[in-house]
This record gives structure tokens, sequence and C-alpha cells, in this order.
């Protein structure tokens, strides 16, 4: 199992009175899948993502990334990790507005390989982009972007370090329904053609419907999964 959690509790106790989000969730994930995860909002959907990807921990209960215990890794190893194993698709891009495209996509191979490795990142960095129809845009600045221009910049950063999975929350939340579709669309394409494993958060069933399995969190569990 590439992706594993197991009894996932989360309590979020710094706002005064706890508040449970998850009550023992179990979720797991073979190479390849292509899963949707759908849930009210506030249901712990971001949550549990973050979770999955190590950006956040559980109250309780344990996440195997690659049969690495997640919890057990101390700080410089779990970004390791996290930056070579995983790749993050947010809402609102994330990009970091003082670089252009290209810079934006080459960072996770910097963060991991240095910059003495800089030609062969940008050649890789320039061919994401290019699959991602984003080859006329390589200097410009996220500002000078559109939302969905934006949103395949930051896939294509998502997918610099060859991760296993990606995790997208809400990636078409902020875009028009034609942007949305043709970012689900790539999606789509990197797992039926390049296996790429994915799971998408999303409150579209549309979306939702196209994914090989449906999770669906509600009261703090996973209420069905197929
Ligand atoms: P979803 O993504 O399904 O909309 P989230 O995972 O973002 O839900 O949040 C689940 C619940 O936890 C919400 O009620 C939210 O207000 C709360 N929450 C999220 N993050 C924090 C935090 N850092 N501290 C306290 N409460 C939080
Ligand atoms: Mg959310």
């Amino acid at each position: 199992m590439m992706l594993r959690a197991e009894n996932i509790h989360k309590v979020y106790i710094e706002t005064g009175a706890p508040l449970a989000v998850l009550k023992g969730v179990d979720f797991s994930m073979q190479p390849g899948e292509f899963v949707s995860l759908t849930g009210p909002s506030g249901a712990g959907k971001s949550t549990l993502l973050h979770i999955l990807g190590g950006l956040d921990f559980p109250t309780q209960g344990k996440v195997f990334i690659d049969g690495e215990e997640v919890q057990r890794l101390n700080d410089r190893k779990r970004s390791a990790l996290r930056n070579t194993k995983i790749g993050f698709v947010f809402q609102f891009y994330h990009l970091l507005p003082e670089f252009n495209a290209i810079e934006n996509v080459m960072l996770p191979a910097f963060i991991r390989d240095g910059m003495s490795q800089r030609p062969m990142i940008e050649q890789k960095a320039a061919s994401l982009l290019r699959q991602m129809g984003m080859q006329h845009r390589l200097s410009h600045k996220p500002k000078q972007l559109s939302g969905g221009e934006q949103q395949r910049v930051a896939i294509a950063r998502a997918l610099m370090n060859s991760p296993k999975i990606i995790l997208c929350d809400e990636p078409t939340g902020n875009l028009d329904s034609q942007s949305g579709e043709s970012i689900i669309a790539l999606l789509r394409k990197l797992n039926q053609e390049q296996g790429q494993a994915v799971v998408i958060v999303t409150h579209d069933l549309a979306i939702a419907q196209q994914a090989q399995r449906c999770v669906h969190i509600q009261d703090g569990k996973i209420t069905n999964s197929n």
C-alpha cells in the first residue's frame, strides 16, 4: 500500500472548546488510483488531506507513506518525504508571487537536489509546463496569469519531483466551469496515461463521479467508499 492512514482522529484544541473533526478514519490508496473525497463544508476534508500528506499530524492514529510512519520521522526527514513522494495542489494555487512560472515549478527540485542540477531541472520544468499547455507562459509571474493558468503551473510544480501521489484540495474551487473542466481533464490524463495516483477533494458531484473510487466524510467518519 502506497498510502495508508489508520484510525485517524483529529481534535482541534487551540480555539477553546475542543473540536473533534475526524473520529476514526481509515483510508488507503494503491498506486495509480484516482479517488475523490467529498463531504459538507467543515467536514474535515482539508484536515484529512493535510494529515495524509504529512502537513499536519493526527491527534491519534497513524499515517504510512510508502511504508514509512510519518509521525516517527523528524522534521527534516518528514519534509524530505513530503517533497519527493507527495505533490499538493490547492484551491488558491499558492504560487510564490515574486517568481515566474518556470521558477515556481523548479522550486521543489532545487529544495531536493540543489542549484547545481539547474540545467536538468529547468529542462524538466519546461517539459512539465509544455505538458500543461503552458509553454508560452514560462516567464509570466502568477499575477499575469489567469486562475486556470496558475493552477496548471501549480500542477506542474506538484509533479516536479515525480511524486507517487498528488493531493488536490478543491483544485477547481476558484475557477470558472470551463477552466475547472480542463484542470480535471489534465488530472485524469495524468492518471490514465502515466498512472499518477490522485486524490481530489471536491464538492462538485460531476467531478467526484469521474473518480474510480468516491470517499465521503461526514460527522468525522468515512460514510461510503466504493
Ligand atoms: P473542509 O475542508 O471539509 O471544509 P476543514 O478540514 O478545513 O473542513 O475543517 C474542519 C473543521 O475544523 C472546521 O469546522 C474548521 O473550522 C475546523 N478547523 C480547521 N482547521 C483548524 C485549526 N487549525 N484550528 C481550529 N479549528 C480548525
Ligand atoms: Mg477544505
